[in-house]
Order: structure tokens, then C-alpha cells, then sequence
């Protein structure tokens, strides 16, 4: 079971970077202003009496900003504020999100005295032109010692990604999967970089020095990166920004769409099934096919707004092809008979 995150935004604080993508107050939903250790506590205590929280482990999130950039007497108000939970058994984990080349083996000693379990790291990319281009003021060697020092401490590492930066490509974006995926993240996020306003990304579009990906470009690619941390059996937790107010306001242009996930796993599933009919009609000739799909996976099958549909027809792959959905069969799995 997913745990009941608690979660906390600490909205650009502690960076004194500027990538070119982030426009964090916008992207959090987060205002200015600093969370206290009095928030902390009344939020907790807040979210503990929701019902939904009962039997799952209870994670207290600090998203957003690089925690561990924040000021040393900021950060143990944050974790300190925690505490007392971790200490009575109500909260279970402390997650925090930070860079690469804020990681050392000091901080990780002193996050795993802390109570911190999970550590997040805002990769991006595993393309050192791609991090150049888009400000980001740290290295792929950087990224890879931050992971060696957190494997050594025994924490559980997590890998955000972007895709469609600066100097992006499909095959940059394919190969940053990979190497990120050889690293062994505990879990990934992957992100379309979208144009915020406010943003250096939204100066360079304005001057037409970048052009941002297509939402069908982007869900192709992702729904690739994707399969291959699937095949590794690394989570995706998490696939494009969750939509709120904030971020449908400052947005200028980009790959962007409320259920982008969705979209992304539709892509997916239909090259899956593709490439068992392609398999079948190959070893079968005009043989009649029997595709068995979970009855559960039937949305994803037709695709949004029947995406998939057009996609099939496009390639007369459901010619001699009946589609049995069956309660039985696993999800995301095709049996052919
Ligand atoms: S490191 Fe994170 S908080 Fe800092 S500018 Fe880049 S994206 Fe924003």
C-alpha cells in the first residue's frame, strides 16, 4: 500500500540556483514565506485524524526547494517539528527533496540522525550539455557521487527527471533513463518541462531560443523511459506535475495536461499491445487472435479520447484480432490465444 504522505512545500528556499525551468512558487501552489515548526505540528496532527491514513505508513514530505540548502537551525526547526511523531510511532518516514551537489557524507549522517529515510534527488538529466543549457549548476559526477554517498548510508534514494530541457533529445531522454536506472533509485518521478511564467525558460521562449516539446512527443518518450525503469522493477511514483490552480495560471506553453500519467501509461500499453499482435500475426499468419486484457485495463486500451483506437486502426493491427477483457487476467499483461 502507498503510504499517507504528509506533505510539506519549502517553495525555491535554501537554492540559490536558477534553473531555467523553475518557477517553484508557481509549480508548488506554494506562497512565499517560510513553513514553521508550529505548521508542521498542526498539519500532522491534522492529517493523523484522517480516516484514510488508518493502517498505511505515514510519511511526512518536505518537497520543493533543496532541504538540505536551507540554513542548519531552519532545517532542525523543520525535522525537529517531526520528531515527537517519529518518537510516538505516528509518523513512520521523513522524506526530503534536494540537489546532487547538496549531498555529502556529513549531511547524510546528520539527515539519518534526523529521522530522514528517503532522499530525493532533482537530477533532471544524465546529460551534462542538457544540465549545462538549463542552469543547473551541478554534473552528472555529481549526481552519481550523491548517489554513492546515499547508498553508503543506507538511505533510500529517489530520481526526478525532466524531460525536453534545453538541448533535450529522444535519445539524450532515453539514455538519461538508462543511466539513471543503473544507479538504482528506490523510486522516479518524471517530469514534461513546461514554460512558467517568470521563468529564464520563459524569456528564452519569448525570444524563440526554445521550443518546448509536443504533448504527443513527450508522452511517447516518457511512456519509453518509463519501460525501461518497469523492466528494472524501479517505481514510477509519479509521471507529470499535479495540476492545481497556480500552475494552470503561470503556464505559457509546454507539454502540459492534467492527466498526463494517464496519457503516458495509454501510450504504453498500446505499444505492448502491439508488439504481441505484431509477435502473433507473425507466428500465426491469417490465424484468427484472441487477445485477453485485464477488464481493468480497458481504458487504457481504447486510450483518451480513443487515442489508441485511431492508433490500432492506423496500423490495421485489430484485423483478425477478438479483444476478451477478463476479470482474471492481471493488469497490464496481454495473453494471446
Ligand atoms: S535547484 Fe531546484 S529550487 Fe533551485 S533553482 Fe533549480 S529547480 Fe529551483
Amino acid at each position: 500500500m502507498t503510504p499517507f504522505v504528509i506533505p510539506f512545500f519549502i517553495a525555491h528556499q535554501g537554492c540559490p540556483h536558477q534553473c531555467v525551468f523553475c518557477n517553484q512558487h508557481a509549480i508548488s501552489g506554494a506562497v512565499a514565506g517560510e513553513v514553521t515548526a508550529g505548521q508542521v505540528g498542526k498539519e500532522i496532527d491534522e492529517k493523523l485524524a484522517w480516516p484514510r491514513r488508518a493502517g498505511r505508513v505515514v510519511q511526512v514530505a518536505f518537497y520543493g526547494g533543496s532541504f538540505t540548502g536551507l540554513s542548519r537551525p531552519y532545517q532542525e526547526e523543520l525535522l525537529g517539528a517531526v520528531a515527537p511523531y517519529l518518537a510516538a510511532g505516528l509518523v513512520q518516514e521523513i522524506r526530503i527533496s534536494t540537489r546532487p551537489d547538496f549531498i555529502s557524507p556529513a549531511i547524510v549522517e546528520y539527515l539519518k540522525a534526523s529521522g530522514v529515510s528517503l532522499v530525493e534527488l532533482g537530477v533532471q538529466s544524465l546529460d551534462d550539455g542538457v544540465l549545462e543549457k538549463s542552469g543547473r549548476g551541478h554534473t552528472v559526477a555529481d549526481v552519481e557521487e550523491a548517489f554513492a554517498v546515499l547508498r553508503a548510508g543506507k538511505m533510500q534514494i529517489g530520481g526526478q527527471l525532466m524531460v525536453g530541457l534545453p538541448g533535450d533529445s529522444r535519445r539524450k531522454a532515453m539514455q538519461s533513463a538508462d543511466r539513471l536506472a543503473a544507479l538504482g533509485p528506490d523510486l522516479v518521478r518524471i517530469y514534461p518541462t513546461l514554460v512558467m511564467k517568470g521563468s529564464p525558460l520563459a524569456a528564452l521562449f519569448g525570444q524563440g531560443l526554445f521550443r518546448p516539446w509536443s504533448l504527443d512527443l513527450c508522452t511517447a518518450v516518457c511512456s519509453c523511459m518509463k519501460g525501461v525503469f518497469d523492466r528494472q522493477g524501479i517505481v514510477v511514483a509519479r509521471l507529470g506535475l499535479q495540476s492545481c490552480e497556480t500552475l494552470e495560471r503561470d503556464l505559457l506553453a509546454g507539454p502540459y495536461h492534467p492527466a498526463f500519467g494517464e496519457l503516458v501509461l495509454g501510450r504504453q500499453y498500446y505499444r505492448m499491445v502491439r508488439k504481441r499482435v505484431v509477435e502473433a500475426k507473425k507466428d500465426g499468419g491469417e490465424r484468427m487472435i484472441i487477445l485477453h486484457l485485464a477488464e481493468r485495463d480497458r481504458s487504457l486500451f481504447v486510450g483518451m479520447n480513443k487515442a489508441n483506437m485511431a492508433r490500432y486502426k492506423g496500423r490495421d493491427l485489430l484485423n483478425n484480432v477478438e479483444v476478451v477483457f477478463d476479470p482474471d487476467q492481471p493488469r497490464f499483461t496481454v495473453e494471446v490465444s
